[in-house]
């Protein structure tokens, strides 16, 4: 059920730095421990150093000691049903499968359901190297 991950990237968008977009994001993984990481989008006055809520979300889980998303959710305030940018899904794709779902959301809840391979196929693959 990803409700609880809706609500956990709706709440982590309230927290957003965005004062120069003015286009708050939210994201909420469901790692491999069973624990939810959330995240915001924090914007600089340096407009390149900011950086988006999936980024923010994926750096909680990794210093948690999760490793493996299994599903995550993202919103924005601004735009329903908003995908992760073309950096976020590599990003994504880092510690995903390509069958982990990703939920667009909107202001009533998840809207869109897409795999890891319909957002980003053909990905760089990590598990090539090394
Ligand atoms: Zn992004």
């Amino acid at each position: 059920m990803a409700e609880d991950l809706y609500l956990a990237a709706k709440a982590a968008m309230a927290k957003c730095h965005a004062p120069y977009s003015k286009f708050p994001v939210g994201a909420a993984i469901r790692a491999d421990d069973g624990k939810i990481y959330a995240g915001a989008n924090i914007e600089n006055l340096s407009f390149p150093e900011g950086w988006c809520a999936e980024t923010t979300a994926i750096s909680h889980m990794v210093m948690a000691g999760g490793r493996k998303i299994v599903e995550i959710a993202v919103i924005a305030e601004k735009l329903a049903l908003c995908p992760p940018c073309g950096g976020c899904r590599q990003r994504i794709r880092e510690f995903a499968d390509q069958g982990t779902k990703i939920y667009l959301c909107d202001d009533v809840g998840v809207g869109k359901t897409m795999t890891m391979d319909e957002l980003l196929p053909h990905s760089f693959q990590t598990d090539v190297i090394g």
